[in-house]
């Protein structure tokens, strides 16, 4: 046996002695009592009496042997700005925010939403709310007025950070209109507003409620503000993803189980050190941002850029430019980002000295061969892909180069990382898949490693219904996709099992997009489903019934329409959820119990064989869709 299963193995058999070692990477102001306490299943509670902060793991602790390296490299193409914060620099305005925080109220356990464009003002407020002990719940800047107001109904959170506007490509996104909105929508009011004024939008203020970052900055200036030592079990944060309900649930992640499957991934998975430069051109609204541009770096002691931006602005080597200037070591995107550079002058990969880099890893959807062997021909460095979830925090499949190397196969993330016991298991029956090549629902005995979702906030019960019941007779996590794995230990992802589809990178629940697009008053009914595309993985295909069934026969009715209905989509959810197209049916197709039959439209829409269709209650349905289809196709 090699290196790397002997720790796989003792991670799980010896598991307790095996998280204690990793333990030791970080700090702790008490050490912990017990390492894992899973006497009430599936919660488990890493580090149990321990406590710590992620903070100050995060810049306070390297400030005696690194305060004056490079800890914040903020870039934006989009405003022509690039500044770089030392550790020293970081942990004062990190301390800034923080005293501006608790001036608003702002006390540990208490919620912080932060609504952001990728600036730094957002990791120092995320730092902040770490420093004192708040939970903070960042959301993607990209979502609109209605993702926002369920995320504040949710969270309820005393303040919300936010900013005049963000930039892309150039063009002003504004965002304190849309939170105005959802701050309107929600029944939960926030304290307080904290706005960094860019200078890119006028801000309408409501008095009372809406402080500027400028002016509080100024006045705690120089303040100090000490780590606020919390239990391991403290939660640090949460963010919300998308599920088979529309409403989305907020991953809940602790603080000692978080730092620690941290600080032990940057040397074993990412083999990053110490004073060497990691990029992540993830956004801080998802979870590889959280992990990857924000903690996991500075946990290590590195440099983390933080990039706002396009990458092909000013041109399509600029993420290569920032490679040489930065000295980067490790790189972290995704296979969506690489297909958009895939179809630049590939000369801008060869233009720069990428010496530094020792590989790029890429995760969040499926990475397809063809673009696996563009990049890594092109770039000539090893290709890392590595798959996980919002929930777990950090990657569950990938090769462990940091442990032992190992080779890499295209179209498999790899092995299952240390501390997760991943297995394949027959949706029906619950039985493990043990012969290489099955195709069984990738699921992950518990507990659930350190780092991944203590719960669901604010609902215990759902976390139990909706990650560990899902297969029969067994309490396993399920990661609702499916996989096989080979005879040496490589899966294979191949589709989620649920309404949830991947857009870019964006994972986005079918039924959001469906609730939003019925709010259109035309609209009887609608289907949303995913739909293989060759630069996005998926995107969105909706096909929706009119209550008006008249209009089917005015193509320029339904031309407006299918506008309008794109609109409604921009203003509750976001661009992101935007389907590519919204076609008009006079049915859907259903069963006889009246369940939509979303992966027969997929199947259809793909070309594929839409199987078993003996349940159908209305075949001429389905046959409308095709039509469509083929209509588009020619
Ligand atoms: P998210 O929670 O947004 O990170 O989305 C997680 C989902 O993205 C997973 O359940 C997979 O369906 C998909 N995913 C993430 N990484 C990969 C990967 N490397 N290969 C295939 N699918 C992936």
């Amino acid at each position: 046996m090699g290196r790397f299963s002997d720790f796989h193995q003792r991670s799980i058999q010896d598991r307790d002695a095996f998280w204690a070692e990793q333990a030791q990477q970080i700090e702790w102001h008490k050490a912990p009592q017990e390492i894992c306490d899973y006497s009430n299943p599936p919660f488990a509670k890493w580090f149990n009496g321990g406590e710590t902060n992620l903070c100050h793991n995060a810049i306070d602790r390297h400030l005696k042997d690194r305060g004056d390296q490079a800890a914040l490299i903020f870039v934006s193409t989009e405003t022509d700005q690039e500044r770089t914060y030392t550790y020293k620099q970081l942990h004062a305005e990190v301390q800034r925010m923080a005293a501006s925080l608790l001036s608003l109220g702002v006390q540990k356990g208490d919620r912080v939403l932060i609504y952001m464009p990728m600036i730094a003002e957002a990791s120092f407020a995320m730092l902040a709310c770490a420093r004192i002990g708040a939970i903070h719940s960042v959301v993607f800047g990209g979502f609109a007025s209605g993702s926002l107001a369920s995320r504040i109904e949710d969270a309820s959170p005393k303040v919300i950070l936010s900013a005049d506007a963000g930039s892309r490509g150039g063009k002003v996104v504004e965002y304190k209109p849309l939170l105005d909105e959802a701050i309107r929508l929600s029944s939960h009011k926030p304290n307080s507003v904290l706005l960094v004024d860019r200078g890119l939008a006028k801000m309408a203020i409501t008095e009372g409620r809406d402080v500027y970052w400028s002016s509080l900055r100024e006045k705690h200036m120089h303040d100090v503000v000490p780590c606020e030592w919390v239990d391991a079990t403290h939660p640090s944060y949460t963010l919300y993803t998308s599920g088979t309900t529309g409403k989305p649930k907020g991953v809940q992640r602790d603080t000692g189980g978080y730092t620690v499957a941290l600080a032990s991934s940057i040397p074993n998975i990412f083999c990053g050190k110490p004073g060497e430069t990691f990029f992540c051109t993830s956004d801080i609204g998802w979870v590889v941002g959280h992990s990857y541009i924000i903690y996991g770096p500075l946990i290590g002691g590195m440099s983390t850029i933080l990039y706002e931006g396009l990458p092909t602005r000013p041109d399509g080597g600029i993420w290569w430019s920032l490679v040489e200037k930065y000295k980067v070591t490790v790189m972290f995107s995704a296979p969506t980002a690489i297909r958009v550079l895939k179809k630049q002058d590939p000369a801008l990969l060869s233009k720069y000295d990428l010496s530094s880099l020792k590989a790029l890893f890429l995760a969040g959807e499926p990475l397809d061969e063809p673009t696996a062997k563009w990049i890594s021909e092109g770039l000539g460095k090893p290709i890392i892909d590595n798959y996980w979830q919002t929930e777990t925090g950090w990657p569950i499949l990938t090769v462990c180069n940091g442990i032992e190397k190992t080779l890499s196969k295209f179209g498999s993330p790899g092995k299952a990382v240390y501390g997760y016991d991943v297995k394949l298991l027959d949706d029906q029956t619950g039985e493990e898949l043990t012969q290489p090549h099955q195709k069984g629902v990738v699921a992950i005995e518990g507990p659930l490693p350190p780092g991944c979702l203590q719960t669901v906030w604010g609902d215990d019960d759902r976390f139990v219904k909706t990650y560990w019941t899902t297969v029969p007779g067994k309490m396993v996590y399920s990661t609702f996709d499916w996989g096989i794995k080979d005879e040496d230990g490589y899966f294979f992802i191949l589709g989620r099992t649920d309404d949830v589809i991947n857009v870019a990178g964006h994972r986005l629940g079918t039924r959001e997009i469906e609730e939003s697009i019925s709010g259109h008053p035309a609209v009887a009914e609608v289907a949303v489903v995913g739909v293989a595309d060759n630069l996005k993985g998926q995107v969105a295909m909706a096909f929706a019934v009119l209550k008006d069934g008249a209009l089917l026969n005015d193509p320029q009715a339904l031309l407006k329409l299918e506008g309008e209905i794109m609109k409604v989509v921009d203003n509750s959810l976001g661009a992101v959820a935007r389907p590519a197209r919204v076609r008009f049916v006079s049915v859907l197709p259903k069963t006889r119990s009246g369940k939509l039959l979303r992966r027969a439209i997929q199947a259809v829409c793909e070309g594929r064989d839409p199987g078993d269709l003996t349940t159908m209650d209305d075949p001429s349905a389905l046959l409308q869709i095709a039509d469509l289809v083929k209509a588009s196709n020619k």
